[in-house]
């Protein structure tokens, strides 16, 4: 091969990565919560080719010195269209990113902030660290991508920066935020965001609205406890992981759901029903559920969970 070819290669191949990159998201609305807090609720359903991966709720707050964006969604693309979102609201830089949690849906788009805002401070639980150098990052990252058929490809691990704990406290211009964290609930590494002169709380998937979530790496009374402890902070903007936003009674209802699953898995264990023989009265004990996306899918696999630690908890 000659020196001509070998350069023409070589301007060609970041063109061959380009083509390996998944499409670029549409646009989805973005509703103002609160003064100064905006949050696209991104689709119900699981990862898919249609939703191209997106399915969260990502938000920013427009403070006096920048903006400040939790969850940017799942991919690459999803924290584009995230920040183009924000660029239609100011032109103010993106200055801190938090992420809730470990689950990829809502963490993968840091790749494009950090692109695009190169300064900015992504925040995590030191759990989610962690989890992230375990190799759970790239785990997601192929999830994501077989979920939806290859359109998030070109999405890689960017890891928050900066570990937080509960009560650490955050001022960004006129916004303050503050961190909470009540031990295992949703995962091992959630915090919720509080932004105080908003009186708004970014939950992340400790409480959801409308859709059932996975349970896989929860503790169901913790995440009970959870609940009950950022009720207590007064806010009155709940944002939950997925779904609509509300009010407390958000956080309300979906407590009431784990606590239905919980003391209904509990009532018929004792009665000494296995987890397989007790769906038909805890599917009846949640009717009011029944609507939400992914109750099918999701119930036998919460009685599971929820059997196991019944089961744990009486040790
Ligand atoms: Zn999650």
């Amino acid at each position: 091969m000659g020196r001509a070819c070998l350069a023409l290669l070589w301007l060609l191949l970041p063109l061959a990565a380009a083509a390996e990159r998944g499409p670029a998201l549409p646009d989805y609305p973005v509703e103002r919560v609160a003064d100064s807090v905006y949050v696209i609720h991104g689709p119900l359903e699981l990862p898919n080719p249609g939703n191209q991966g997106f399915m969260n709720n990502p938000g920013f707050v427009i403070t006096s010195r920048g903006v400040v964006v939790i969850d940017p969604g799942s991919s690459v693309q999803t924290g584009e269209m995230v920040l183009r979102a924000v660029r239609r609201h100011t032109d103010r830089p993106v200055i801190a990113v938090f992420n809730t949690h470990i689950h990829g849906d809502h963490w993968l788009g840091n790749q494009a902030v950090r692109e695009a805002w190169p300064q900015a401070v992504i925040h995590g639980h030191p759990n989610m660290l962690a989890l992230i150098e375990a190799g759970e990052g790239r785990a997601w990252v192929e999830r994501i991508e077989r979920m939806s058929d290859g359109a998030s490809r070109g999405t890689r691990v960017v890891a928050p920066d900066h570990a937080v704990r509960h009560g650490d406290s955050f001022r960004y211009g006129d916004h303050s935020f503050r961190i909470h964290h009540y031990g295992k609930a949703h995962t091992t590494s959630d915090i919720m965001v509080e932004v105080v002169e908003a009186s708004t709380l970014f939950l992340g998937d400790n409480v959801l609205n409308r859709r059932i979530p996975r349970l896989d790496d929860a503790d169901v009374q913790g995440n009970i406890e959870a609940c009950t402890r950022i009720l207590a902070t007064g806010a009155r903007v709940h944002v939950p992981g997925h779904g609509p936003t509300g009010g407390p009674e958000v956080t309300r209802r979906f407590r009431t759901y784990l606590q239905t699953l919980y003391d209904t898995v509990e009532r018929l264990y004792d009665e000494g029903l296995g987890d397989f023989e007790m769906k038909p009265q805890v599917a009846a004990a949640l009717k009011d559920y029944a609507d939400w996306s992914g109750f099918d899918e999701q119930l036998g696999r919460h009685i599971g969970i929820t059997w196991l630690q019944v089961e744990a908890a009486g040790f």
